[in-house]
């Protein structure tokens, strides 16, 4: 990070490419730490957060100069930790940097290999995007079969899990993502029931009385602004909003307002902000589930994969312009 990004979305020039020669050092006896080899990064839309100068957030900012922490997988080089050895592979936060030594390490997890999963899934289904979109659609959704259910960002990360989630569930399921493409994936890959491109939509109001002309139970919301302003006007009665995110208001220093709020009281709306991290305890149950989902063939998962750590700046720059088509990830190193 060159500097904290206050104003505006991230740019590409907001982040700069090192190039330092290191000796690999082993860990000292009785530090407790690991030196990694990072071989898959993750793009995540909440790293904006810690590249301002804010400090009342419920994560601590990044410091400019220095390298970015973010979510990998990596494999152990060296070890002077118990419970992990060389060779092995871990997911968790890592730096964005070629090596990493690691003394915090009680985040990590350890992942045995599977010939059935990417390794790099460890980023996006199976790690905090997917996590996230399992705690937020079971915890905070309450779904019912036969719900509606809308989704914003729907090919992102977290909601084309949640999309697929809900029709498991035997929810009827409407997202929305901001070109052909991802509509296209969304209908005829992901299994949605419909789709749209919000940015052909000169009124979202209109939109959505479309697709959803009986009304709207549970939305999923990723974007904020007049998105959750079209939504609330078509919430049915007793609907729940879990706000897992705002993207497209979290760079504007004035956020903007929200004109139909007083839906959540004549419909009796319940809208609840939530963050993954409340609801760890449910990750082994989580894995389970949505890794055998997967290897069943129920569960499909959609990667942006970038090469080199290089193409890093311009692909995190790029989640705020709708550049990805799916999860981004940076590969690093080949496993
Ligand atoms: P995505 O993979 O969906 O990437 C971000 C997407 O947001 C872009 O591809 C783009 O999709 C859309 N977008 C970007 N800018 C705008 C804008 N101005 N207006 C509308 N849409 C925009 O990201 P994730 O799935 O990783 O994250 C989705 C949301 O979930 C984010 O808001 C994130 O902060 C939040 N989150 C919350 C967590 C929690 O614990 N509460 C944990 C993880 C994520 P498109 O082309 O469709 O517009």
């Amino acid at each position: 990070l060159k500097h904290y990004i206050n104003d505006g979305v991230p740019k590409q020039t907001d982040l700069e490419l090192r190039v330092t020669k290191i000796e690999l050092k082993v860990p000292p006896k009785g530090s407790g730490a690991i030196l990694l080899k990072n071989l898959y990064l993750s793009c995540d839309p909440y790293m904006h957060r810690r590249m301002r100068d804010f400090h009342g957030s419920y994560i601590h900012p990044f410091l400019p100069s220095q390298v970015i922490e973010g979510f990998g997988v990596s494999k152990v080089i060296h070890s002077d930790h118990p419970n992990f050895k060389p060779g092995d592979f871990i997911s968790g936060l890592t730096g964005w940097e070629e090596y990493s030594l690691i003394h915090k390490t009680d985040k990590l997890r350890k992942i045995e290999p599977d010939d059935d999963i990417p390794l790099s899934f460890n980023v996006g289904l199976l790690g905090m995007p997917g996590f996230t979109a399992y705690a937020g659609f079971y915890e905070v959704c309450s779904p019912r079969k036969g719900d509606y259910v809308y989704i914003s960002a729907a090919s992102g990360a977290v909601g084309q899990l949640v999309g697929q989630l809900a029709k498991l569930h035997g929810c009827y399921v409407v997202g929305s993502a901001g070109s052909k493409e991802k509509v296209d994936i969304l209908k005829n890959k992901l299994g949605f029931d419909e789709a749209f491109n919000y940015k052909e939509e000169s009124d979202l109001d209109a939109a959505l009385k479309r697709y959803f002309p009986e009304g709207i139970d549970i939305y999923f919301e990723n974007v904020g602004g007049d998105m959750l302003d079209a939504a609330l006007l078509n919430m049915r009665v007793h609907g729940r909003i879990a706000v897992c995110g705002m993207v497209s208001q979290q760079s504007l220093s004035s956020p903007k307002g929200i004109h139909n709020l007083l839906n959540l009281i004549t419909k009796r709306i319940r809208m609840q902000g939530f963050l993954q991290s409340d609801y760890l305890h449910l990750y082994p149950r989580f894995l389970e589930h949505v890794a055998s989902n997967y290897k069943q063939g129920k569960i499909l998962y959609v990667e942006d994969m970038n090469e080199g750590l290089e193409s890093a700046p311009a692909a995190f720059a790029g989640l705020f312009h709708g550049k990805n088509v799916g999860k981004q990830v940076i590969r690093v190193a080949h496993d």
